[in-house]
């Protein structure tokens, strides 16, 4: 409870950020609060250990700057979901809709493999699009999910809703 408090107190709104109505939740402060952001990180890693995991997946970008370094105190392997176009080895890819047109994220084919147990981490699940693209990109490379955690989840959008089918029983934690 004091942990999330914590965290809660060092996430700001910004309004009508990237466009009017839209209320952005700046995380900026957090990773600048060494206490918080170490925090964080351990709630993270805690969750890994819960998970079974053997393998930590970022989602671009703000999920690499926290999948980073639960992945090096876990003594786990990281492994980025980009956007298209940015990784140079051979890819999966993962087309998905945005409320105007798709987007898509790739990971390099040979960091996830037959056995791997992942951990999905991103900072927001908001309509929960890109977290389902990635499920779906840890499946068709033959690994399983082991759970999806977040720092925050927007309650007010059907992102837990959405994304529950692919979780196919794995956990979902936001924090
Ligand atoms: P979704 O695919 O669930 O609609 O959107 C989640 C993605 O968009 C995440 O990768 C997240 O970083 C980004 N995102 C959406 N809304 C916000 C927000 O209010 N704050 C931050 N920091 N990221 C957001």
């Amino acid at each position: 409870p004091e942990v999330r408090e914590l965290l809660l107190s060092r996430i700001k709104d910004v309004p009508d950020y990237p466009k009017p109505g839209v209320t952005f939740k700046d995380i900026t402060p957090l990773l600048a609060d060494p206490k918080a952001f170490a925090a964080l990180t351990d709630a993270l890693v805690e969750l890994a250990v819960r998970y079974g995991a053997t393998k930590i997946v970022g989602l671009e970008a703000r999920g690499f700057i926290l999948a980073a370094p639960v992945a090096v105190q876990a003594g786990l392997g990281f492994v980025p979901m980009r956007k298209a176009g940015k990784l140079p080895g051979a890819t999966l890819g993962q087309a998905y809709d945005l409320e105007y047109g798709t987007a898509e994220i790739e990971v390099h084919a040979e960091d996830l493999a037959i056995g791997d147990r992942v951990m999905v981490i991103d900072d927001v699940l908001a309509t929960g699009g890109t977290a389902e693209a990635s499920l779906s990109l840890i499946r068709r490379a033959g690994a399983e999910v082991a759970g999806v955690a977040v720092l925050m989840e927007l309650s007010f959008l059907p992102g837990r809703a959405r994304l529950e089918p692919a979780l196919g029983g794995a956990p979902l934690d936001a924090l």
